[in-house]
C-alpha cells in the first residue's frame, strides 16, 4: 500500500518548532523580521506574498511588506534593498519573482546581502551549497529534504533521479541529495531515454512544470516519488508533474499536489528567517 507523504502535517510540525524557537529568541531580545518586496500586481505573486505573511504571523516572525508599482525602476528597487540590507532589525529579505521585464532579476537577487538572502538565490549562497557548507538553503529543495528525513527514507547509496535542472529547484536538489551520499542523476528536456533512467530511481524528484508528465511506466515499483510541480490539469484543477492516480498504484511513497511539497517551501522560508536572525545576532 502506498504511503502518502503528508506535506501539510510535516510543515505544520516544522512551523510549530520554528514558533517555539522564535519565542525563545524574543525572550533574548531578538525579534526575527522578514521583509518581502513585491513589484507589480501579478495575482499569483500576491497570493504567495499573502501566504508568506500569514506564515510569519503564525510563527511570530515580524513581516514587512514593500508593495511597489510595476513602474518601479531597477535603481529604485536596488535603493530599497540597500536600505533593508543596512537595517539591523531586518533579518531576511526576499523579492517575490517574477519582477517586471524592465528589471534585471539577477542584479536584484545579487544585491540582497547573502546573510539576509532567505531564498538562498545569491551566488555566494549557491556556492556554499555546492561545497556542502551552508547556512541558508533554497526553500523548495530544503523542504523536500525535511520530508525525506521526516519519513526516515534512506538516502545514502540510493539511486536518486531529479527531473529538472532549474537554479531554484533541480540543481540545488541534486546537490543536497549528493551531500547525503545518494548517487544522483539529473535529467532535463534534452535527456534521451528518460523513462529508462527514471525507472532506476529509488527516489524520484520531479520539477519540470508539466501536468501529470510522469506516468506509472516511468517509475520503479516501490520508489519514493516527490512531486514538486504546481500545474493545472485540463479542467484547470491544481495538479503536479506526476500522474498521481496511476503512479500511486506503483510507488512506495508519494507526495500529493496540493498538500505535498508546496507547504514545505513556505515552512522552510520561516526556518531560514529564524536561522538568519540567529546568525546575525551570533546566537547558536
Ligand atoms: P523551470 O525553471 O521551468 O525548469 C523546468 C525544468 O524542467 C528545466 O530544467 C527543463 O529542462 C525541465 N523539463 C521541461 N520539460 C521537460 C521534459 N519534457 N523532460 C525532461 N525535463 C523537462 O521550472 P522550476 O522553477 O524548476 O519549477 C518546476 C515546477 O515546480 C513548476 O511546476 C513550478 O511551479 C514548481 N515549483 C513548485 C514549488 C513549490 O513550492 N511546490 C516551488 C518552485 C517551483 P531544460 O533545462 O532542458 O529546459
Amino acid at each position: 500500500m502506498v504511503k502518502i507523504i503528508d506535506g501539510k502535517k510535516i510543515s505544520s510540525d516544522t512551523l510549530d518548532a520554528v514558533a517555539l524557537e522564535v519565542e525563545q529568541l524574543k525572550a533574548k531580545g531578538v525579534e526575527p523580521c522578514l521583509a518581502v518586496i513585491i513589484v507589480g500586481d501579478d495575482p499569483a505573486s500576491r497570493v504567495y506574498v499573502n501566504n508568506k505573511k500569514r506564515s510569519c504571523e503564525r510563527v511570530g516572525i515580524k513581516s514587512l511588506e514593500f508593495a511597489l508599482p510595476a513602474t518601479t525602476t531597477q535603481d529604485e528597487l536596488i535603493e530599497l534593498i540597500d536600505k533593508l540590507n543596512a537595517d539591523p532589525t531586518v533579518n531576511g529579505i526576499l523579492c517575490q519573482l517574477p519582477v517586471p521585464k524592465h528589471i534585471d532579476e539577477t542584479a536584484v537577487l545579487c544585491r540582497i546581502s547573502p546573510e539576509k538572502d532567505v531564498d538562498a538565490f545569491h551566488p555566494q549562497n549557491v556556492g556554499h551549497i555546492m561545497i556542502g557548507d551552508f547556512t541558508l538553503l533554497p526553500c523548495t529543495p530544503a523542504g523536500v529534504m525535511t520530508m525525506l528525513h521526516h519519513e526516515n527514507i534512506d538516502i545514502s547509496g540510493k539511486n536518486c533521479v531529479v527531473i529538472g535542472r532549474s537554479n531554484i529547484v533541480g540543481k540545488p536538489m541534486a546537490m543536497l541529495l549528493l551531500k547525503e551520499n545518494a548517487t544522483v542523476t539529473v535529467c532535463h528536456s534534452k535527456t534521451q531515454n528518460l523513462a529508462e533512467i527514471t525507472r532506476q530511481a529509488d527516489i524520484l524528484v520531479v520539477a519540470i512544470g508539466r501536468a501529470k508528465f510522469v506516468t506509472a511506466d516511468m517509475v520503479k515499483e516501490g520508489a519514493v516519488v516527490i512531486d514538486v510541480g504546481m500545474d493545472r490539469d485540463e479542467n484547470g484543477k491544481l495538479c503536479g508533474d506526476v500522474d498521481f492516480e496511476q503512479v500511486s498504484e506503483k510507488a512506495g511513497s508519494i507526495t500529493p499536489v496540493p498538500g505535498g511539497v508546496g507547504p514545505m517551501t513556505i515552512a522552510t522560508l520561516m526556518q531560514n528567517t529564524l536561522t538568519a536572525a540567529k546568525a546575525q545576532n551570533k546566537i547558536l
